[in-house]
């Protein structure tokens, strides 16, 4: 059975691995947010925002071009059609309601490429919240133009200065600043990663992903379930979207695509379930990578949203139990998986979610076999990656 447990494990993984001080936040947050997120009231909302504004369902498209190719029935679930061209909207709609529900006056989040930043000023606005999003130095000279757009939507961006200037400096300011704004700031978390029961809330909010797949395959296939589901895998959050209601339907195959780099031993990938082992990352127990004295290790990946060093728990269960299949994916044939779908179908993809094409040439799977990629989010952002890669 893969379900998370009164603790918030996974099998081995989760749990709540916090400082003192975090813990009546965290409590908080426990006590309420399942209880908020049962009521009529907050799921009117949620369905609300999620039809009227994100623009969901989202199409569950028939690709018969790449059919063809791979001589399988292969479905697109188009997340890249969600306002803000991704998946993560989802989750920052379901936690900007609850932080409302909570009396919450101001939000906090960390960003590293600054998806999750700009999704999280999007919803502030919409929701006219205070928003402060914390990222690091590096990054902001990195990601121009998303630092903008978080601007542009009222936020106030504020660079973590510390150790190497990226995301795990922004998270420690995050967490910081948290710790200091208990009663009236909710910290936004962008993956089904951090301390319980952050894990679980985020895939619940992603959860309408496979229960929209369910519903839209019955009508498309005359059946709910998929042979195969397959979704790239940052920290996890549209993996788990896309997986949930499989999670404990065993004909139904689940399959992650991480981000091998430059090579699963390059030294340059973050390709965790190849190279990570057991230990404690944003507050709960998981596989990272990390050296033997416990240092995080840095991770490369050509696509911003997969270049994290842990998985979130839920999949490092996954993969524990072999219930999820993983395979990695280098940078080049990602971007060549991107340029194919181009092609095939007119569809241009972000980077991490070409990660996910990629792996129909590493699994095998039967003729015909029905099979539900996850378009994560739309290229549009990639854009100067493309270009520089060159490889069109
Ligand atoms: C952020 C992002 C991801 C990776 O995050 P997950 O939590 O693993 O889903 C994947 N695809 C897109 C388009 C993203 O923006």
């Amino acid at each position: 059975m893969i379900r998370v447990d009164e603790k918030g494990f996974y099998g081995k993984f989760g749990g709540a691995y916090i400082p003192e001080m975090l813990h009546p936040n965290i409590e908080e947050l426990k006590d309420n947010y399942e209880q908020i997120i049962a009521t009529e009231e907050f799921q009117d909302q949620f369905r609300s925002l999620l039809k009227d504004y994100v623009g969901r369902p989202t199409p569950l498209y028939f690709a018969s071009r790449l059919s063809e190719k791979y001589a399988a029935k292969i479905y697109l679930k188009r997340e890249d059609l969600c306002h803000t061209g991704a998946h993560k909207v989802n989750n920052t709609i379901g936690q900007i309601i609850l932080a409302k529900k909570l009396g919450k006056k101001r939000i906090i989040a960390e960003t590293g490429a600054g998806q999750h930043g700009v999704a999280t000023a999007t919803v502030c606005a919409l929701m006219g919240m205070d928003c402060t999003v914390y990222m690091g130095e590096l990054d902001i000279q990195r990601q121009r133009p998303n630092v903008e757009r978080m601007k542009i939507l009222g936020a106030t961006v504020v660079p973590a200065t510390s150790g190497s200037k990226t995301l795990k400096d922004a998270t420690n300011e995050a967490m910081r600043q948290w710790i200091n704004n208990p009663v009236d700031t909710h910290y936004i978390i962008g993956s089904v990663v951090g301390p319980h029961p952050y894990p679980e809330m985020v895939a619940r909010f992603q959860s309408v992903i496979s229960e929209e797949i369910k519903s839209q395959l019955l009508e498309k296939e005359g059946r709910e379930n998929p042979d195969l589901v397959i979704a790239c895998v940052g920290g996890g959050s549209n993996a788990a979207g896309a997986f949930y209601h499989y999670y404990n339907t065993p004909e139904v195959r689940l399959i992650a695509a991480e981000a091998a780099g430059l090579g699963v031993s390059s030294g340059k990938s973050a390709a965790t379930t190849a190279l990570g082992t057991m230990g404690i990352l944003h507050g709960s127990k998981t596989l990272l990578m990390q050296t033997d004295d416990g240092q995080v290790v840095e991770p490369h990946s050509i696509s911003a949203g997969l270049d994290y060093p842990g998985i979130g728990p839920v999949h490092a269960h996954l993969f524990d139990s072999g219930r999820g299949e993983f395979v990695a994916v280098e940078d080049e044939d990602a971007m060549k998986a991107g340029i194919e779908l181009s092609r095939l179908e007119g569809i241009i993809p972000a980077i991490e979610s070409a990660h996910a094409f990629h792996a129909l040439n590493m699994i095998s799977f039967k003729k015909d076999d029905v099979i539900v990629i996850n378009l994560s989010g739309r290229g549009d952002k990639d854009l100067d990656t493309y270009i520089k890669w060159g490889g069109y």
